[in-house]
């Protein structure tokens, strides 16, 4: 833990703790002992093989939920530290974050929140952050003295980013703010960005690689067309010995490299601003104040807000993007009828809820296997992209 801890920032000693009371680690705080139980969790090996935004057979350099998971920890941790928050808690959420993702990424969330309400009026569906924290807290099962990972209450509270209320009476202490109002801690308002800075930026990378965006459209854009031009300036293709395919390589990674260090830079400095602006010392304080402290300055914003309109126009809506969704939502709703009938098989009733969680703890090629078996002559996609 660093020494100049901030007043208003987590403190592992002041932690509301576990469960199920433990030790002290030696050697490690309490959030560093709850960042090594999430990397040793398998829910976090599976992220290695579901889908961010591209399948993992499109090719060898696309985002998964992994790696997007690292670049988030990545980004929050150089931010966390500037602004004295806790990094390890900060890292923590940002690995734990997307556990609870379904096999190929919002399509199949959607699909399995459908199969649900379908069935049960009342069911708080599925939603990926409540599932984060279902993982954690109950579905990974390694320890002789309690279920789940037992981690610390500010952990499991962060994971929690969004929840219904009725989801929230559910979940007791931990959902707290989503009943009686308040703002989350400094450091889980910050992983939230981050993810959205690292999302933004990779998708940016890889909906350029997949040649779905076109270029000279994205530099356009406002978050782009400054560094672009600072690119161009400091590296004119004339002056170096690149080949034309080699050079555009390297200036789309040095651009996006660029506004990742422009978005990070407005983020702390507009931070620091309304930190002090606020005069929040504690993190009581925090929870408290009339807004969220952690954002980005007007003009920043609006820039964030293009380049997501963008995206969301250009990339998740392209039709080759589409196409996975909606073979994506097949498999879902087929694994979904087959398991439940199983789990009535198995224990006279069906078992809703356990058959969601088996199918969102499946990866990508798990989920496209079970259902090769369960319906051989249904071809969703071409078999050699899982097979081979
Ligand atoms: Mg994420």
């Amino acid at each position: 833990m660093k020494e100049d801890l901030a007043s208003y920032a987590i403190n592992p000693i002041t932690s509301r703790g576990r469960f199920v009371p433990e030790e002290e680690s030696k050697g490690r705080t309490n959030f560093q002992r709850d960042r090594d139980r999430i990397i040793h969790s398998s829910a976090f090996r599976k992220l290695m093989h579901k889908t961010q935004v591209f399948l993992s057979h499109e090719g060898d350099l696309f985002r998964t939920r992994l790696t997007h998971s690292i670049e988030v920890a990545q980004i929050a941790r150089v931010i966390s530290r500037r602004l004295n928050l806790n990094e390890d808690l900060t890292e923590a959420l940002c690995l734990a974050h997307d556990l609870g993702h379904t096999p190929f990424g919002h399509a199949g969330q959607h699909a399995l929140n459908r199969c649900l309400r379908k069935l049960d009026s009342k069911s708080c569906g599925f939603e990926h952050n409540i599932q984060s924290l279902r993982i954690v807290d109950k579905l990974e099962c390694k320890y002789f003295n309690f279920d789940g990972l037992n981690l610390c209450f500010e952990t499991r509270e962060g994971i929690l980013k969004h929840c219904s209320k009725l989801a929230a009476k559910k979940l007791g202490d931990v959902a707290e703010r989503f009943l009686c109002g308040g703002f989350p801690t400094l450091e889980a308002q910050l992983v939230n960005i981050a993810d959205e800075i690292a999302y933004n930026h990779h998708d940016l990378d890889d909906g350029l690689r997949s040649g779905l965006l076109d270029f000279e459209e994205v530099v356009e854009l406002e978050a782009v067309k400054s560094n672009f031009l600072k690119v161009e300036r400091a590296y004119p293709y004339e002056s170096t010995s690149f080949e034309a395919g080699e050079y555009q390589s390297r200036r789309q990674s040095e651009v996006i490299r660029r506004m990742i260090n422009v978005q990070i830079e407005d983020l702390v400095t507009n931070t620091k601003k309304k930190i002090v602006e606020s005069a929040v010392s504690t993190v009581d304080e925090v929870r408290n104040y009339e807004k969220l402290l952690v954002g980005f300055s007007d003009e920043m914003q609006n820039f964030v807000k293009e380049l997501k309109f963008f995206l969301h126009e250009k990339l998740y809506k392209h039709t080759v993007v589409m196409g996975m969704t909606s073979a994506a939502e097949i498999i879902i709703a087929d694994l979904f009828k087959v398991l439940l009938d199983k789990s009535v098989e198995q224990n006279g009733e069906p078992c809703l809820r356990s058959t969601a969680d088996s199918i969102a703890a499946m990866t990508d090629r798990t989920a496209a296997l079970t259902h090769l078996r369960y319906f051989p002559n249904k071809v969703i996609w071409p078999r050699e992209v899982y097979f081979t």
